[in-house]
């Protein structure tokens, strides 16, 4: 591994370079609100440079054998695996997430994820009547990330898009951009041809916007705000190219009569404040039926009673802070305007004095046409609404101009699996199952267009071409 990461340049045709302008991006550690590094802010012509680099690459690479490209994403994991405990430090400084989640998930999950693409099974062409359907590569992607699993969501772009032959440029999260300097330091080590991926920091504004509307990028992948989501669909709209988008949520968490309610209302907090809440497929509405209400409201408010706030480098906090003063203000100005009872936490509970802290908060009695059950907060906020029956249920869960993810839980499988087929979403969880890295993930609705992960998200990166015989 490098000693010092080159934090002050950017990656580009396989080299390390100086960005084209001296404008730089600090980066805050939320938990003690210091400066713990700066990147560049790259300009338009760092972007030029970048997918000039990629378009070069690319012919060689998507001519480059399946095994081949395979191989290379091999020595990218050992690679990657060989900085884990830098990745979970370094997602513990910029993101504040606990020392557990992010060794866990922060920097467990995107080694599952880059895995799984160098193992995967060769691509078939298949045979339609006269025809022979073949995949090929869309071409050179930009991939544009968030800043709340901030490797993961590069790496689930990155992984799938080398895997199908395409070429990358990346621009992470200003917010939290330093665990890409590690991914490119392994980069670097694993020798992946120059050109083949590409590293440019700096604003979404101005890189962001020059990646999305550059007339040599056939694709843009972007994780991030509806907001942001839709601006970029415009910009790409001009030229037609491809968009892959993955967007907000306000995902239910339906608990019917006869579930194991210790579990569902155990299970559900934990993931309605994982990250503190900055997740995008967080149940964040907890659906309870009436004849439960008052038991669950109890349950998870104690739960989220027991949750320890403070430094992410203790092991046992369970809560870092959210990832920035502008963040927890927004969180703060929601709950501000919440007309619900507060069953824990709140604005008046105690946090630790300095860092970007929220107390994880339940919030019960919740209208589902309000604010609190419409808007996506991003902080560990729950909302628990009682529902009459399964009809209900269905109908407070879809009322939602998102569709990311959900839960339901019953004792009766055939019965969750009817509610769950009813849901508008991209994916439900029945029972608390394990997740599962190979399944499509992405939105209906206002949650996105496009899968990620597995088959589903190599597929995204391709083209289909029918030869007629
Ligand atoms: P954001 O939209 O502000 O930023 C995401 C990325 O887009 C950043 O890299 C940013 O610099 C860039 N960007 C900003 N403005 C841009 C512009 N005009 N043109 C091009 N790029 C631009 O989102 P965020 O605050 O970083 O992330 C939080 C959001 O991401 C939440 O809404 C969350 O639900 C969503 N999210 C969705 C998923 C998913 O898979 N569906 C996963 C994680 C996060």
């Amino acid at each position: 591994m490098t000693e010092r990461l080159m934090t002050d340049h950017l990656y580009i045709a396989g080299e390390w370079v100086k960005p084209s302008t001296s404008d730089t991006i600090a980066v805050e550690n939320p938990a003690t609100e210091e400066t713990i590094d700066h990147v560049p802010a790259g300009g338009s012509s760092d972007v030029d440079a970048a997918v000039a680099a990629a378009r070069a690459a690319f012919d060689g690479w998507a001519a480059t054998a399946e095994g081949d490209r395979r191989a290379a994403l091999d020595r990218l994991h050992t690679a990657l695996s060989a900085r884990s405990d830098a990745i979970a430090r370094t997602v513990g400084l910029e993101l504040g997430a606990p020392l557990k989640v992010a060794r866990s998930i922060q920097a467990g999950l995107p080694l599952t994820v880059l895995r799984w693409y160098a193992d995967a099974l060769p691509e078939s062409e298949e045979t339609l009547g006269n025809s022979l359907v073949v995949h090929e590569p869309v071409g050179v992607v930009a991939a544009i990330t968030p800043w709340n699993y901030p490797l993961h969501q590069v790496v689930t772009k990155v992984a799938a898009a080398l895997a199908a032959g395409c070429t990358v440029v990346l621009k992470p999260s200003e917010i939290t951009p330093l665990v890409s300097y590690l991914l490119f330091d392994a980069v670097h080590e694993a020798g992946l041809p120059p050109g083949v991926l590409n590293l440019v920091t700096g604003t979404g504004p101005e890189v962001g916007a020059a990646l999305a509307a550059h007339p040599d990028v056939d694709m843009v992948s972007f994780t991030g705000s509806t907001a942001t989501g839709r601006s970029i669909a415009r910009a790409a709209a001009d030229r037609i190219a491809k968009v892959a988008l993955e967007l907000g949520g306000k995902s239910a968490n339906v608990v019917l009569p006869d579930a194991d309610l210790t579990a569902a209302v155990k299970v559900g907090v934990g993931n309605a404040f994982l990250n503190s809440g900055q997740t995008c497929t967080a149940w964040t509405r907890m659906l309870v039926h009436e004849s439960r209400y008052a038991e669950a409201v109890e349950m998870a408010a104690a739960a989220a009673g027991k949750y320890r706030l403070g430094d992410p480098f203790d092991e046992a906090t369970r809560l870092g802070p959210v990832v920035s003063a502008a963040q927890r203000e927004r969180v703060r100005a929601f709950l501000s305007r919440a007309e619900a009872r507060v069953a824990a936490g709140g604005l008046d509970a105690a946090v630790p004095e300095r860092g970007h802290f929220v107390a994880p908060t339940v919030l019960a009695d919740v209208d589902p046409a309000s604010e609190v059950a419409q808007e996506e907060i991003f902080g560990p906020v729950l909302a628990i609404i009682p529902f009459r029956d399964d009809d209900d249920a269905v109908r407070i869960a879809n009322d939602s101009r998102y569709g990311l993810a959900g839960a339901v839980w019953s004792a009766d499988e055939q019965r969750a699996l009817a509610v769950a087929r009813r849901m508008r979403t991209g994916s439900v969880d029945i029972n608390g199952a394990t997740f599962n890295p190979a399944a499509p993930f992405g939105g209906y609705k206002q949650s996105g267009i496009g899968r990620e992960l597995g088959p589903y998200g190599l597929a995204e990166f391709q083209q289909t071409k029918a030869i007629q015989r």
